[in-house]
């Protein structure tokens, strides 16, 4: 589970970590509502949150603050959903306006933001980078840490490689005081720095270990400007903490709630524990095993098609085609394709339910299905007697789906042309 980076704080926080003071500002209720008063209500709670956060801070007066999107994306500096607002966008008197405006711009990009994180902007001299991920082919933890932070890893890791470095955590002796201190003198931290950064390690590290993650991520972690009077220090700029969903049950308070997902159906899915992504195309995915899923995803690119939702329906839901079919109708795809290659899973009791579902759920799309394995010759019957062509090659099945995909396509393009024909002249008189 995946969460966003003003939740990444509050864990930050939780182990002693620094982070800038801030407020949250909510534009969706958690349970996907609209909050009170919509996108002005909004607004209004944005310009009362940076005069809280000016008042907060008491002798210092707070002069730029950073209106932040919370969501579930990357890149979001780059993506125009990352603003800082200071003095040259009105003064400090329009600081509470700046920011605003600046809310305003992110909210009219098209995104869907549950939620904007003002903070009390930083002023830095360096950005660094620091994570902690889990290594499966070394059975152990990785650390990676870079003074080039502030820029996508990947980037960095495909350009500069020699600019990240690495060390390995066994994860029974944990994370050693050398190891951490090492890391420090290797991105060219000194003196207090370098101790801070050794400290703020080893809090992520109790983080990354108490909370069962799979990453945690400061991208970037902050070296302040710091004055006369205080010296340079790190605070966390950005938060990326993703949790192990298998630990789920030992962390009841990381509920699964309608804003951490991408649609009503990614939601419901994941209630009910079954594998989905939301994408944009035309073809629902309802799939068999995470291989199967994802060489079926890559064939129907590969044909030209495009994929509305990916789905497994196997392993332990594969008496759950009804459920399944319900979540990929939720879209507005074109067609259905069933590829599934059953062992455990048994092919028969799947073509079943997806016939059972079938009745039950009256789908207004064709549906295409390649079901195989265990008890196939029982699938093949149960699906004929349903009215259903059964297909037993994959690539058969995908061509077939995005032929299907494509028509639908064509029918809508040429029954709206058709539509605004008819309609032309009183279109022509009404624009
Ligand atoms: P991401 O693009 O989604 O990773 O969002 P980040 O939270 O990492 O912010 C992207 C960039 O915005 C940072 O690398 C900074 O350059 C800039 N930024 C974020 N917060 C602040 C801030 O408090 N002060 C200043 N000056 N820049 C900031
Ligand atoms: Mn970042």
């Amino acid at each position: 589970m995946k969460r966003f980076e003003y939740q990444g704080k509050e864990l930050f926080a939780r182990v002693g970590m620094k982070v800038p003071a801030s407020r949250l500002v909510r534009i969706m209720e958690s349970d996907g509502g609209d909050s009170p008063g919509g996108r002005e209500g909004a607004l209004q709670r944005v310009e009362s949150a940076v005069r809280e956060l000016a008042q907060k801070s008491g002798g210092e007066a707070v002069s730029r603050v950073v209106v932040k999107a919370q969501l579930d994306m990357g890149g979001r500096g780059k993506a125009g959903l990352i603003q800082v607002v200071g003095p040259e966008q009105g003064g400090k008197e329009g600081l509470a306006a700046a920011a605003v405006e600046a809310a305003r711009a992110i909210l009219s990009k098209g995104y869907t933001v549950p939620a904007l994180l003002i903070e009390e902007a930083v002023a830095f001299s360096q950005e660094l980078y620091l994570s902690i991920s889990v290594e499966p082919t070394e059975s152990r933890y990785v650390v990676l840490t870079s003074a080039e932070g502030g820029v996508d890893i990947e980037t960095l890791a495909a350009e500069r490689p020699e600019a990240i470095k690495r060390v390995y955590i066994d994860p029974f002796r944990g994370l050693q005081p050398y190891q951490s201190r090492g890391l420090a003198y290797d991105i060219g931290l000194e003196g207090s720095l370098a101790k801070e950064f050794a400290r703020l390690l080893t809090q992520l590290y109790t983080l990354f270990t108490q909370y069962d993650a799979e990453l945690v991520e400061i991208n970037p972690v902050f070296v302040t400007e710091g004055s006369s009077s205080t010296a340079p220090t790190l605070l966390a700029g950005d938060a990326k903490v993703i949790i192990d969903d298998n630990s789920l049950h030992r962390h009841p308070d990381f509920q699964t709630v309608r804003e951490q997902y991408d649609s009503d159906a990614a939601y419901e899915a994941a209630l009910e524990g079954i594998p989905y992504l939301q994408f944009d195309g035309d073809i629902s995915l309802m799939c068999a095993g995470a291989g199967l899923a994802t060489t079926v995803f890559d064939l129907v690119n590969y044909e030209g098609g495009r994929v509305a939702n990916y789905l497994e329906f196997g392993g332990p839901n594969y008496n759950k085609a009804q459920r399944a079919m319900e979540l990929c109708l939720k879209n507005t795809s074109s067609v259905i394709l069933i590829v599934t290659f059953g062992t455990i899973a048994r092919a028969d009791v799947m073509a079943e339910g997806v016939v059972s579902a079938i009745q039950n759920l009256k789908p207004d799309r064709p549906i295409v299905t390649c079901i195989r394995g265990t008890n196939e010759e029982q699938a093949d019957k149960t699906l004929r007697a349903a009215g259903l062509e059964p297909l037993y090659n994959t690539e058969e099945a995908v061509a077939r789906a995005v032929a299907l995909a494509a028509a639908a396509a064509a029918a809508a393009a040429g029954s709206a042309a058709a539509g605004s024909a008819a309609t032309g002249s009183t279109q022509e008189a009404s624009s």
